[in-house]
C-alpha cells in the first residue's frame, strides 16, 4: 500500500505513526512544505510569556524519528496538485524549485488551517501579525523586545492567551473586538464580564464592539476602527482559521468554508482519501451536525483513526465535544459543549443555569468559589454544554462535562453520580453534582 501524506504537524504527525504502527509494510511518504513537524501552537503564548524554558520542548516528533518508523519524510516539499482520477500529486521542492509527480493508493490530508487575513486595507502592514506556527513564534517573540504597544486584534483564545501574555511584561496591550464581549464564542457574559475585569486589573484596554478597517503607518501604526483609532507599535490578528484545502475544492465534499467532510472512518467523498486535523470538519456531538472546530485535540485523535482505518474502516470516530480551557493570570477558565449564546445561534433548545458555590467546605483553611454553568435541553434534560472558571484548578472538571456529554447524560445523571467526597477536595456532594442539582431544580420550576 503506497501511502501520500501531506502535511504533518499534528494530524499529520499522528497518522503516519499510527500508519507505520498497523501496517509496517506500507510505502508511506510525508509532504510537508514547513522545516518543522509537530510543533504545538498551544505552547506560543506560554513561550511568550517566558514559562517555556527551552521551546524546543514544544516539539515531540521530527522528521528523523519518523524515518527511523520507516516514512519517508520530505521536508520543505509543497504540494501542488492532486489528480483524485489518476491517483497522483505534483510536489515542489522549494529548495531546488524542481517539480515532480508521485502516486498513491491512500492519500491523507492533513493539511490543516491557515489565519483568516480579513480584507482590510493596510493588513500587510509590516507591523501586523500573525499567530499560527514556530516561525510566527519567532518572530513575536523577537518583535516584541521593541515594541512597547502591542494591539491584539481578536479575542477568541489565542487573542485572548497572546493580551494576557504580553500584560504580564509590562506591555501596553490593547484587546480588540467586533463583539461586544472578549471570547464570547466561548463563555457566556456571567464568564466573560469577570475576564473582562481581570483584563482592567492588569491593565489590558478592550476595544470592544468595533471593527477594524484599516492599518497605516511606518514606524507607528494606526489602526482605524468604526470608533476611532489606536496608536500602537505592532498588532497582531487573531480573528480565526480557515482550512488549506484548495488542493481539493471541487474534488471531495466541504462544508462552506472548505474544511472537508468525512464518514465516521475518516475517509472523504473520495475512498481513497482520507483527512484529520484543521483540514477537516468534526462530528460536534452536542448537536449531531458536522462543524469546524480546530483543535489540536481533534487533530491528533482523527490522526490516529486515519491510521487505523486506512486499509479497511474499523474505528469509528466518537466525534467531540470541542473541550478546551485556559488560564488567565490565575483563574482557571474551561468550558465543553455548547454556550447558551452558541445554542441559541444554532437554534438548539436549551436552558442554562448558572451557579457559584465554594470547591469544598468553608471550615478548611482556604477554599474558593468556582462559578460554573450547564446547558441542557430541557424536554430531554440531556446535558449540552457546561463552562466553569476558578482559581481553583477545575479543569478536569470540563473533561467530566465533556464524558456526560458524550454518554447522553442527563442532568439528572450528573446530580446524583457518584463522586468521591474527602474534604480537602470536596463536599459530600461535588460541585459537579451541585450544579446538576440545581439544574434539576430549574427544570422541575419551569
Ligand atoms: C496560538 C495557538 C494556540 C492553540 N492552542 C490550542 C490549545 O490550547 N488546544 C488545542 O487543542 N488546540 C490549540 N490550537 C489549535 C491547534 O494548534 C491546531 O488545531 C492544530 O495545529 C491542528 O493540527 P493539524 O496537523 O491538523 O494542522 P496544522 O497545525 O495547521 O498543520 C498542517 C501542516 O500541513 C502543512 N501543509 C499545508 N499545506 C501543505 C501542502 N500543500 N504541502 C505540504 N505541506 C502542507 C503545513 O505546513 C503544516 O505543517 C492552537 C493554535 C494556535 C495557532
Amino acid at each position: 500500500m503506497k501511502v501520500i501524506v501531506i502535511g504533518c504537524t499534528h494530524a499529520g504527525t499522528f497518522a503516519v505513526k499510527q500508519i507505520l504502527k498497523e501496517h509496517p509494510d506500507a510505502e508511506v511518504t510525508v509532504y510537508e512544505r514547513n522545516d518543522n513537524i509537530s510543533f504545538l501552537s498551544c505552547g506560543i503564548a506560554l513561550y511568550l510569556d517566558g514559562k517555556v524554558a527551552d521551546p524546543q520542548g514544544l516539539f515531540y516528533s521530527n522528521p528523523k524519528e519518523l524515518a527511523e518508523l520507516g516514512a519517508n519524510v520530505k521536508m520543505l516539499h509543497d504540494v501542488k496538485s492532486v489528480d483524485p482520477d489518476k491517483k497522483t500529486i505534483e510536489v515542489e521542492d522549494l529548495q531546488s524549485k524542481q517539480t515532480t509527480n508521485d502516486s498513491y493508493d491512500k492519500l491523507v490530508m492533513t493539511t490543516g488551517s491557515r489565519p483568516v487575513v480579513p480584507p482590510i486595507e493596510g493588513v500587510d502592514n509590516k507591523n501586523v501579525f500573525f499567530c499560527k506556527n514556530w516561525h510566527d513564534a519567532q518572530v513575536l517573540f523577537e518583535k516584541a523586545k521593541d515594541n512597547k504597544r502591542i494591539t491584539i486584534v481578536g479575542s477568541g483564545y489565542i487573542g485572548a492567551e497572546l493580551a494576557e501574555a504580553y500584560s504580564n511584561h509590562g506591555h501596553d496591550v490593547t484587546l480588540v473586538d467586533t463583539n461586544d464581549r472578549v471570547m464570547s464564542k466561548y463563555f457566556d457574559k456571567k464568564f466573560t464580564d469577570k475576564i473582562e475585569d481581570s483584563y482592567k486589573k492588569h491593565n489590558v484596554k478592550l476595544e470592544l464592539n468595533q471593527l477594524v478597517s484599516k492599518f497605516e503607518g511606518d514606524d507607528e501604526l494606526t489602526i482605524t476602527t468604526d470608533k476611532g483609532q489606536i496608536k500602537t507599535d505592532m498588532a497582531i490578528l487573531c480573528v480565526g482559521f480557515r482550512p488549506n484545502t484548495e488542493l481539493l475544492k471541487g474534488k471531495v465534499d466541504m462544508l462552506p468554508n472548505g474544511a472537508i467532510k468525512t464518514n465516521d472512518y475518516m475517509q472523504t467523498s473520495d475512498p481513497d482519501i482520507f483527512g484529520a486535523g484543521d483540514s477537516v470538519a468534526v462530528h460536534y456531538n452536542p448537536t449531531g451536525q458536522d462543524a469546524y472546530i480546530p483543535l489540536a485535540t481533534n487533530a491528533v485523535r482523527q490522526g490516529i483513526l486515519v491510521g487505523m482505518n486506512i486499509e479497511k474502516p474499523t474505528t469509528k470516530y466518537m466525534g467531540t465535544q470541542s473541550s478546551s480551557g485556559l488560564q488567565l493570570y490565575d483563574d482557571t477558565i474551561v468550558s465543553t459543549g455548547l454556550t447558551m449564546a452558541n445554542a441559541t445561534q444554532q437554534g438548539v433548545e436549551a436552558r442554562e443555569v448558572v451557579i457559584e458555590d465554594n470547591y469544598r467546605p468553608e471550615f478548611m483553611p482556604t477554599t474558593t468559589p468556582v462559578l460554573m454553568s450547564l446547558v441542557y435541553d430541557p424536554k430531554t434534560r440531556r446535558i449540552l454544554g457546561g463552562s466553569l472558571m476558578s482559581k481553583y484548578d477545575v479543569s478536569q472538571s470540563a473533561n467530566t462535562l465533556s464524558v456526560c456529554i458524550q454518554n447522553r447524560n442527563t442532568i439528572d445523571d450528573l446530580a446524583m453520580v457518584d463522586m468521591l467526597f474527602q474534604p480537602n477536595f470536596d463536599r459530600p456532594f461535588n460541585y459537579l453534582n451541585i450544579l446538576g442539582q440545581a439544574a434539576q431544580a430549574q427544570a422541575d420550576n419551569q
